[in-house]
């Protein structure tokens, strides 16, 4: 069984959450304070960790530095935060006030890929949905119709659906694909994105703005 810790201060948020996730399956554990859950994370095994960042005592940013693994940060809306947070570490950012099933939905995703990357089989297809990926032969279907991709579109796809759920930015989607040395003031980003929608459908990948692109299977 996946065992979550939520660090939150706010006892409303805390006790829904510790109400709603052993509903769905999971053990969960609180921590009041920024120190409480660097203790506990020491001292138990968790598989993930919902952090919020406006913690009394030592705040999420400090806890950050601390712990690693698999992270889920939740604060007030702001972008540079978002964007902060994702470059030191965590694995996806949450915007309060959020609906107990959109965090459902990211932690269901962050403890799926933490099961799959335990199996030793290589991974040759990546799903999501209708939509699959040969890694091996380089071929795409939607609903069991094969797409024709460029070697970029591809790639770019793959990018998505290895990180579902998860904002990229424009300068990780570029540096993935196009490699370190391109311009990030290219506007290639947002062109492959705009094909990528036609062919895969363009529900699929999201524009968050003045942030990037969040896939969602
Ligand atoms: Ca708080």
């Amino acid at each position: 069984m996946n065992r979550v810790l939520i660090a939150e201060d706010e006892v409303r948020i805390a006790s829904f959450v510790e109400k709603g996730l052993p509903a769905s399956g999971y053990t969960v554990m609180i921590a009041r304070t920024g120190s409480e859950a660097i203790a506990l994370a020491h001292s138990e095994d968790f598989d993930l960790l919902i952090l919020d960042l406006g913690l009394p005592g030592r705040n999420g940013w400090q806890v950050l530095e601390e712990l690693r693994g698999r992270i889920i940060l939740t604060a007030q809306d702001d972008v540079d935060d978002t964007v902060k947070a994702l470059e030191n570490g965590a694995n996806d950012y949450v915007t309060k006030p959020f609906e107990f099933v959109e965090l459902l939905a990211r932690v269901r995703v962050q403890l799926r890929e933490s099961v799959s990357t335990k199996t030793t089989a290589p991974q040759t297809t990546l799903t999501a949905g209708d939509l699959v990926l040969d890694l091996l032969t380089r071929q795409a279907w939607v609903e069991g119709q094969q797409v024709e991709m460029s070697t970029k579109e591809f790639q770019m796809a793959e990018v998505f659906l290895r990180h579902p759920m998860q904002v990229m930015s424009r300068e990780q989607l570029l540096n993935r694909v196009w490699g370190y040395d391109y311009d990030p003031g290219s506007n290639i980003v947002d062109a492959y994105v705009k094909n990528l929608r036609k062919k895969l459908g363009s529900d699929r990948i999201e524009t968050v703005r003045g942030m990037g692109y969040r896939f969602s299977p």
